[in-house]
């Protein structure tokens, strides 16, 4: 999800498969999730990286399971609090090509990681209260749950605070990742659906939808959330739209 461009291999990269799909993680993915959960208890510093990890992975395995139902290869490189999913060239006659998709498949493609984090969180909150617990929630605009706590029958505070974040990291990170804004998944799905209706100007019109709502959401991440985090994020993000524009057009 964040920082784009994919990192080079190291000999300190973990590297496994899930499913066929080749992933490596990169070395500054632990220190940057390290850095980010380091504000926190010392105890649940290492279930916040467990939280990041698997929050992450499900999200890019979501991305790379819809890339190989339309029949494209691709691994995932998980790097800097973010994770990639990269098609892989196949081979094609003498050189490499990726499958030609359509835009209803990019768009399907791009919404398939927040939807298989909405759908961890909604197995995990499912598994909550069939063992006899509760979740409590801050309902965000009516119908997006943003768990608070989690309170359970079994297995004391630690485990409580491990799912509570799985819960957060899965829905938040989801619903902030459909923002509007290039590149996160929201964009590219918006960028899509632009240049079907456009094919002429709707990547510009896309850019700019871009650069509005990425200023929005770094406005209520500051303002809202009283995260500096989301506030530099987005802000960053508006701009980089805005330099595209005045590169492009
Ligand atoms: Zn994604």
């Amino acid at each position: 999800m964040f920082l784009f461009q994919e990192l080079p291999s190291t000999p300190y990269d973990l590297r496994f498969s899930i499913t066929g799909i080749p992933v490596r993680v990169h070395p500054l993915f632990w220190l940057v999730a390290l850095l980010l959960g380091s504000s926190g208890d010392l105890i649940l510093i290492p279930i916040w990286i467990l939280v990041i990890f698997v929050s992450i992975l499900i999200h890019e395995l979501g991305h790379a399971l819809a890339f190989r139902r339309y029949g494209q290869r691709s691994r995932i490189a998980l790097q800097l609090a973010g994770g990639l999913t990269i098609p892989e060239p196949v081979s094609w006659g003498s050189g490499y090509a990726n499958i030609g998709l359509t835009a209803n498949q990019q768009i399907l493609i791009s919404l398939a990681g927040p939807g298989a984090g909405f759908l961890f969180a909604a197995l995990v909150w499912a598994i909550v209260l069939v063992m006899g617990g509760s979740v409590s929630a801050f309902w965000l605009l009516g119908f997006i749950p943003l768990p608070l706590g989690v309170m359970l029958p079994f297995g004391g505070s630690i485990v409580a605070a491990l799912i509570t974040a799985l819960l957060s990291v899965n829905i938040f990170w989801g619903v902030i990742n459909l923002a509007p804004v290039y590149p996160l998944d929201g964009g590219s799905v918006m960028r899509n659906v632009f240049v079907q209706a456009d094919p002429v100007d709707g990547m510009r019109k896309s850019l700019w939808l871009s650069v509005i709502a990425g200023a929005a959401v770094a406005l209520a991440g500051f303002f809202v959330f009283r995260s500096l985090f989301m506030a530099l994020l987005f802000g960053l993000l508006a701009f980089q739209s805005y330099q595209s524009l005045q590169h492009r057009f």
